[in-house]
Order: structure tokens, then sequence, then C-alpha cells
């Protein structure tokens, strides 16, 4: 039973099925009553049912039961990644190390922060009020979250709409729903009250549209595709209802001239194939300053062929598959198209024979001499691949970054601190990391600039999309006529 609604779990009265599948294997892990219009119905009524209740509790209670949920998560921390790791074929060493306890730190972290929503009370400034600031539930939220880390996103879009008092519906992408579920069903464990959570298991068309329009929803929080995200922004335009957009990337990772050459190298491969590639913040576009140039390349590749790919609950396994059998087919069309453009495929390029051929694994790629203007170097490809270009001056290097759609996260990679300090200004994207790129950590925000969406996951900042400011206004004068009167009455 895939559906998560009020409490417990529920089979979808529907004949779509979708069988979700072992990505290594090709083999099906559970087949999936898809949810239809009249679930999604289901699941919104009884968030709106729980809301009141959920909204008007005091924040130590719901403090307390995320703090239960983050003791539940640690007891079942094994058989989260285990599932985790056999929905996407990540490898067990990245859900045990990464996701499962990233996602515990979340819970633990909200659990604080819903102690911490602060209104501002505030002074009489209009010198007869005294004002304060609310910041209030918004009520029902709509969200839709990605097959990419499907247990960090489902938290990252639920604890802090639930800290604040919200109620909501989640819904995973198709093919990754099982740890989104266990996620909720452990929440109930921990005394999360029926109805606050609630999953929904269905396609983006059926489900996730009728998530967006259903009109009980208040509002509507996603992470994906770019191009969805505008298709879940026109839709939501006729409520119209607050959107939160995580979308797509493309990250830069800039190397200047007096960079400590090794600890780039291993950075670039470490946060290329991070997931497989798969990672909205991994590094895409590698800009090299022409004097380290070669020496990156060279030392990419050698790294490159160092990692190991293979059985994902192997834990010397370094890479596992993408998503399915489509993802590993763009993955190839994008490094083939670029070949035929003239681009030079220096590792990888090719899906492993042998045992991995029935997965859908894809070789570590590192690509040079694409055009900046090429779809490799511009789109998101979402894969196991990094392009290297080379640069010349320093603003050279910047104008390359932030040449492409998106502004989700970038790194530098330099010595001088005014170097550094300007990258870090220059840069337009959400995140800038200098010398090293891929950590997050819950206290701070995740969110984009551009086409990678707007909004902030994580952090204190998350509480901004998942309320309401509200304005109190206290006449102090008690006076009959109010001095602004004058303004209306003539005598
Ligand atoms: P996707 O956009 O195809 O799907 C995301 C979700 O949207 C899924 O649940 C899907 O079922 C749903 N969906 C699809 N069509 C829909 C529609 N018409 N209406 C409503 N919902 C719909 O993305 P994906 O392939 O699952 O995930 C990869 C993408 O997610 C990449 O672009 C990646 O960069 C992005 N991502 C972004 C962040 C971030 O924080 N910015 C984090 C992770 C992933």
């Amino acid at each position: 039973m895939h559906q998560f609604v009020a409490g417990r779990r529920r089979e979808a009265a529907t004949s779509e099925r979708h069988d979700v599948v072992d990505p290594a294997t090709g083999l099906t892990v559970e087949t999936v009553a898809l949810a239809g219009p009249a679930e999604v119905d289901a699941a919104v009524s009884a968030a709106r049912s729980a809301f009141p209740e959920w909204s008007g509790a005091a924040p130590v209670e719901r403090a307390a039961v995320l703090t239960r949920l983050a003791a539940v998560l640690e007891d079942r921390a094994e058989d989260m990644a285990r599932l985790e790791s056999r929905q996407t074929g990540k490898p067990i060493r990245l859900s045990s190390g990464f996701d499962v306890p990233g996602t515990i730190d979340n819970v633990a972290f909200f659990a604080g922060a819903a102690r911490n929503l602060e209104g501002r009370a505030a002074a009489e400034y209009s010198g007869d009020h005294t004002s304060l600031v609310r910041r209030e539930a918004i009520g029902v939220v709509g969200s839709i979250a990605p097959w990419n880390y499907p247990l960090q996103m489902a938290a990252w879009k639920v604890l802090p709409a639930i800290a604040a008092g919200n109620t909501i519906v989640l819904k995973p992408a198709e093919l990754t729903p099982l740890t989104a579920l266990l996620f909720a069903e452990l929440a109930t464990e921990a005394g999360l009250p029926d109805g606050v959570l609630n999953v929904v298991s269905g396609t983006g068309p059926v489900a996730g549209e009728a998530l967006v329009t259903h009109p009980e929803v208040d509002m509507v929080s996603f992470t994906g595709s770019s191009g969805v995200g505008r298709r879940v922004m026109t839709l939501a335009a006729a409520g119209p209802k607050r959107v939160h957009l995580e979308l797509g990337g493309k990250a830069p990772f800039v190397v200047f001239d007096d960079a400590d050459l090794e600890a780039a190298v291993q950075g670039a491969v470490a946060a290329a194939l991070i997931n497989t590639g798969q990672d909205c913040t991994a590094a895409t576009r590698a800009y090299v300053q022409r004097p380290l140039y070669d020496a990156f390349v060279s030392g990419v590749a050698d790294v490159m062929d160092t990692v190991r790919l293979g059985d994902p609950f192997d834990p010397t396994t370094d890479q596992g598959p993408l998503i399915s059998g489509r993802q590993q087919e763009r993955v190839a069309g994008f490094v083939e198209r670029a070949r035929a453009a003239g681009a030079k495929i220096v590792r990888g390029g090719a899906v492993p024979g042998g045992a991995l051929a029935r997965g859908a694994y894809y070789e570590p790629t590192l690509v040079t001499g694409a055009a900046q203007r090429s779809e490799i170097v511009q789109d998101e490809v979402f894969g196991p691949v990094l392009v290297v270009l080379p640069f010349d001056s320093d603003d050279q290097g910047i104008e390359l970054a932030n040449d492409t759609p998106y502004g989700l996260a970038a790194s530098a990679w330099t010595r001088d601190v005014f170097r550094s300090l300007r990258a870090m200004r220059q840069i337009r994207a959400g995140c800038v990391w200098l010398n090293d790129h891929i950590p997050i950590i819950s206290e701070m925000p995740h969110g984009g600039y551009k086409a990678s969406g707007f909004g902030k996951d994580m952090s204190l900042y998350s509480f901004d999309e998942y309320t309401n400011v509200k304005h109190v206004m206290y006449d102090t004068t008690g006076a009959a006529r109010k001095q602004w009167h004058r303004t209306i009455f003539s005598s």
C-alpha cells in the first residue's frame, strides 16, 4: 500500500500501476497503485482537518514530536539507508553516510527551530499604536519532490512546513516513493498527529497536477526540473497560490591559476560524480585558468580511472547506476551529441558491459573541447559527466561561470583572498563554495537564483516560505476620534 493518508497506509483505488525498479539490477522492488485525483483529494482533506489543531499546538509540542522522530529515525537508520539504495541504486556508503544522517540532522535542527519562530515585537511607529508582527502557518502545503535524493528532498519539504504549523501532502517522484512513505510512517510512530503529513504516490501529470490545482491547497512547494517548475508555477497562478521552486542546476567549478591543483582535481571528481552526477549542485562545468588547464585535465582523468562502479550494496562501490534506463539514454545522448559536434571524450562516454550491463550504469565521463554555447555546457545532463574548458583572465572565468540560465551553486578554487572575495560576490548562485564543492548543512539555506528557482530549503530562512507575516496594530490612545480622523472629518 503506497498512499499514506490520515496516519495510515492505504491502497489507491485506481487501476494504474507503476513498478519501482532497482536500477542496479532492473528488477522490480515493489509495484505501486498510483494515486488519482480521488486519492489526492482524500489526502488534502486529511491535511485540512488536521490543520487547526496542529497550527494551534504550542511550539514545544511540535518540537517534541520532531525530537522523537529524530530518535526513531536513528533506530531505523540502517533500514532506511537500504531502502533508499534499493530504489535509487545509490551506493550504500552514500545513503548511510549522507542521505540518512543528513535527514536525521535536519529533523533535529527543525525540532529546535520550531521553538524559534519569531515575529518581531515592535514599537509605536505611528506614535499612537503598538505594532507587532506575527508569523502564522499558511495552511495545507502541497509538495512535490524529485527522485535523486528521495528521503532528503522529502525531509527538506516536510520539516520546515510542519515545524511552522502547516500540514502537508507530499508527492514523491513515482520512481522513488518508498522512503518518503517510511518517513511518514515513522513520523506517525513518533507521535505526529494523523493528517499532518500525508503522502500520495502518483505521477506528475495526474497526482502532481491534481495537488497543485486543488482549491484546498494553500501553497505549492516543488523541487525538480526547471521545465516542470514552470508548469507548476503556471498552474498555481490560477489560485493564485504561493509557490516555492527549487529547480535545476548547472554548477560551475572555477579554478584560478594559483589554486591547489591536487585539491581542485580531487574536488572536481568527487563533486561531479556524487550520486552518479544526479545532484542539482554537482560540478558540471569546470573552467580552468590556462596555466593549470592541461595538468587539471590529466589529473581528473587519472582520478576518474580509480572510480569503482558496482553493486550499490558493496561498500567498496564508488559509483552506482543512474536512476533508470531512460536516464542512461538521456546522458548517453548528451555525450554522443557533444562528440558529434567535435568535443573530445577524454574518459568514459560509454555504457559498461559485463555484470553491469543489466543495470543503468554509465562510466565517469570527462569531456573537453565543447563549445560554451553547446547543450552539454548549457543544459542539465544529470549524470556522471564533467566538461572542462579553459579561460584566460579572471573576469572571463567569472563571466563563463555565470553564462547559463541556472544559478543554484558554484565553486571557486584559489589561494588568493581577493580573487575568492570577487568570486563570492560576482558569481550569481544561491551557494558559492570556496575551495570545496558540495557540502550542505542544516543551519544554512539552500536555494537558487535565475532558472534554478526561488525560496530556500533548510535553515531558518525556510520559514519565510512556509509562513505568512501578519502585522497587528493596537490603538494605544483609547480615543473615539483618532488623530488620523482629521483626514476624514472636517470638524
Ligand atoms: P522532474 O521535474 O521530472 O520531477 C520532479 C517531480 O515533479 C516528480 O515528483 C514528478 O512526478 C513531478 N512532476 C512531473 N510533472 C509534473 C506536472 N506536470 N505537475 C506536477 N508535478 C509534476 O524532476 P526529476 O527528474 O524528478 O528530478 C531531477 C531534477 O530535480 C533536476 O532538474 C534537479 O536539478 C532537480 N533538483 C533540484 C534540487 C534543488 O534543490 N534545486 C534538488 C534536487 C533535484
